[in-house]
């Protein structure tokens, strides 16, 4: 399905890696069944879709606590919180940093969730493998190949959101340094990509999380809050990423969004969350049902 390399197949110097057949043989769908990947006792890619959901970022011990059981309580299974954030201006909010990934697995280990915290810098990595039960690595750093090559030397999972203006074969290339570092574990985000309509924050592209279930063994999901950048439309959004295949989505909540200090228009309330999940529950089930049918079949 992938293009194969038209170069040799060994290099004379040595000092390259060979190249193999095929372009992407490690993500390939070709290469093997279905991945799934385990944080702690959630299993991505199986028969159920996953709801992972928090707050943009970490802001205070009380913030990050009470969203962690709010979004437990209606049925998310990981917790995520930007502690170190990637922001288009040096004057906006940066994150709390190392305090940011304490308050965020103190608040894990409170509602009994695994945490999911994005890296942004390759000297970051071994302090937030201390703290972080899977690693993000954000639309910005997606083609950041040093930090995916320290990345991928971790034992930890691993999500690889989908670079604003990176092609699908880009995003199935940078999955695959992680393969070839030795991290086996890798999530793909779909979060909305670069369009010409400014009519919201990214253009949410369903059709390639569609065909990159076709082309990667790999998981995928969907984050419906960067992608769209606007509270009212995530059910919406939420329930067609499940309906076209997603093995999950990720979801910002939090406790007053209109005094968040990063990006209050998306993120939900805890009722608006809890009335998403609900919302998700008919189609999750539904997709549950058909996946079991396929692996009987
Ligand atoms: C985030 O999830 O906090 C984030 C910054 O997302 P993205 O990298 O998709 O912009
Ligand atoms: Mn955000």
């Amino acid at each position: 399905m992938l293009d194969g390399w038209t170069g040799k197949i060994s290099n004379e110097n040595n000092s390259q890696p060979a190249k193999p057949k095929a372009a992407l043989p490690l993500v390939s769908r070709d290469a093997r069944t279905n991945t799934i990947v385990r944080v702690k006792s959630v299993a991505i890619g199986g028969s159920e879709a996953v709801v992972m959901a928090g707050p943009c970022s970490v802001e205070s011990r009380e913030q990050v606590v009470s969203t962690a059981l709010a979004i437990k309580k209606s049925g998310a299974v990981i917790l995520r919180g930007g502690a170190y954030k990637p922001r288009t201006s040096p004057y906006d909010f940066q994150g709390l940093g190392l305090d940011g990934l304490r308050l965020l697995r103190e608040a894990g280990d409170i509602a009994d969730l695994p945490v999911i915290t994005e890296v942004m810098s390759e000297e970051d990595v071994p302090a937030i493998c201390d703290y972080a039960d899977m690693l993000q690595i954000g639309a910005r750093n997606m083609q950041n190949f040093a930090l995916l090559r320290k990345i991928a030397r971790t034992n930890k999972p691993v999500l690889l959101k989908r670079g604003a203006s990176a092609t699908v074969k880009e995003w199935l290339a940078a999955a695959e340094y992680l393969l070839h570092g030795g991290n086996e574990q890798v999530v793909l985000c779909e979060r909305g990509i670069k369009s010409f309509d400014s009519a919201l924050r990214n253009t949410l592209d369903l059709a390639s999380v569609a065909l990159v279930k076709e082309m990667t063994h790999l998981p995928v999901i969907v984050d419906p809050s960067h992608a769209t950048g606007k509270r009212s439309l995530i059910s919406a959004t939420a329930k067609a990423a499940i309906a076209v295949g997603a093995d999950g989505v990720i979801v910002e909540v939090h406790p007053q969004p209109e005094i968040a200090l990063s990006d209050s228009a998306q993120q939900l309330t805890f009722e608006g969350f809890s009335e998403l999940m609900e919302n998700l529950q008919a189609p999750l089930r539904r997709i549950a049902f058909s996946r079991e049918l396929a692996v009987l079949a």
